[in-house]
């Protein structure tokens, strides 16, 4: 027998985050971008990517203010905020790695972390990689948040990293601006000291409906709040890994010390610009997205639990998502929706399921298995 490795014992039996990856033919389970970069734009990345790749003996740009600008220019128009400036961005592989670097610099051993669940799931793995305890309080029953109970849970735990995902994962609720107001409000001392950062992920913005408002405007009021975005959902880019925060430059240049040398490749840099500039045609499929997924939540709320007979609930969504339920065993309906060739996400509170949008075709192929299962005696015992 090898002797057994020196892991930390926290770590020992804990198995890789993931969601299980099946070959069938509808796959609705991870919130991609169903529709692929269309030919313009794989052309122009092709080209940028060659150009970079000849430059490759050298180590990447490390401030990447060419990229940051064009983020801010991007989210500038997005969010309404022409103030905004390669200052107060930052980016990285994946918005999963912000928050990594948001909880390298402001959690730590001896610092605590609150959320508010259900939510996303990779949060208290960032916790525990950064050795910061983690503290969750629940939303309310339609997933809203709280606020007495956000303050109470602030006011008692004391923590120095907020996360607010607006649209939430897997709930698809946005949180009111107020909301978000009233807790980073909370965190600030009488001598104007910040308590903690209050981070709000809104990896799904985009697909937000009109009139909800993103915290990105919140950023000059509130030096200690950020806003995280991704190039992975609405953008069609998860495969590049792009992911983004604004902030104060204060607070930029705090994450500026936590990242490792050269974290972003001089090939990411180099596609992530290109598909920037054509940010407008990556994202011209994001309203026919918005506008299938509130026919999902019309089509799903009009099916009922083989079970119980009583219609399906649905989560109000903001986001490229549904999460429908409840069943009396959800994984019987997950399995046998996956034997009809349609694979979704077995997450969320118990009996919930989520499915991400599709293209009209894939949606459509869900809900036909979707009938098909409810129908079959197996899910219904
Ligand atoms: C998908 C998702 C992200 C995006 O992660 P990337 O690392 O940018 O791909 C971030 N936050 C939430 C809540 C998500 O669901």
């Amino acid at each position: 027998m090898p002797p057994r490795l020196p892991i930390r014992p926290d770590l020992a039996e804990v198995e890789p985050y993931g969601a299980p990856v099946l070959a069938v033919p509808v796959r609705l389970n991870v919130n991609e971008n169903p529709c692929p970069p269309p030919p313009e734009v794989v052309t122009a990345v092709t080209a940028a990517v060659g150009e970079a790749a000849a430059g490759l003996n050298r180590y990447p740009d490390r401030e990447f203010l060419t990229l940051r600008g064009a983020l801010a220019e991007y989210l500038g128009r997005e969010a309404d905020a022409p103030w905004l400036t390669a200052g107060h961005l930052w980016a990285a592989n994946g918005s999963n790695e912000i928050m990594l670097h948001v909880f390298q610099a402001f959690g730590g051993p001896g610092r605590t972390a609150v959320s508010f669940t259900p939510t996303y799931s990779m949060y208290p793995q960032y916790a525990r990689d950064t050795y910061t305890r983690w503290v969750t309080a629940p939303r309310r029953a339609d997933f809203t948040l709280d606020l007495t109970t956000a303050l109470g849970v602030i006011d008692r735990e004391r923590p120095s990293v907020i996360v607010l995902a607006s649209p939430n994962n897997p709930t698809g609720t946005a949180l009111r601006l107020d909301e978000i107001e009233a807790l980073a409000r909370a965190t600030v001392g009488p001598g104007g000291e910040a308590s903690a950062v209050v981070v709000v992920d809104e990896a799904y913005a985009e697909f937000r409906r009109p009139g909800t408002p993103s915290a990105v405007e919140l950023v000059p009021t509130y030096p200690h709040l950020a806003v995280a975005r991704t190039m992975s959902k609405a953008f069609a880019f998860a495969g590049a890994r792009v992911g983004y925060l604004a902030a104060a430059p204060d607070m930029v240049d705090v994450l500026r010390v936590v990242r490792l040398p050269y974290h972003l490749s001089t090939l990411t840099q180099a596609a992530a610009l290109a598909a920037l500039q054509h940010a407008d045609v990556l994202l011209g499929g994001v309203a026919a997205l918005r506008d299938a997924r509130d026919r999902l939540v019309l089509d799903l709320r009009s099916r009922s639990d083989p079970v119980t007979g009583r219609p399906l609930e649905v989560a109000e969504s903001d986001a490229n998502f549904v999460l429908f339920g409840t069943f009396t065993d959800r994984n019987a309906v997950w399995r046998a929706l996956v034997r009809d060739g349609v694979l979704i996400r077995e997450v969320g509170p118990t009996g919930w399921l989520r499915v991400s949008v599709g293209t009209c075709e894939e949606n459509t192929a869900f809900l036909a298995a979707l009938d098909h299962v409810l129908s079959t005696a197996e899910v219904s015992r």
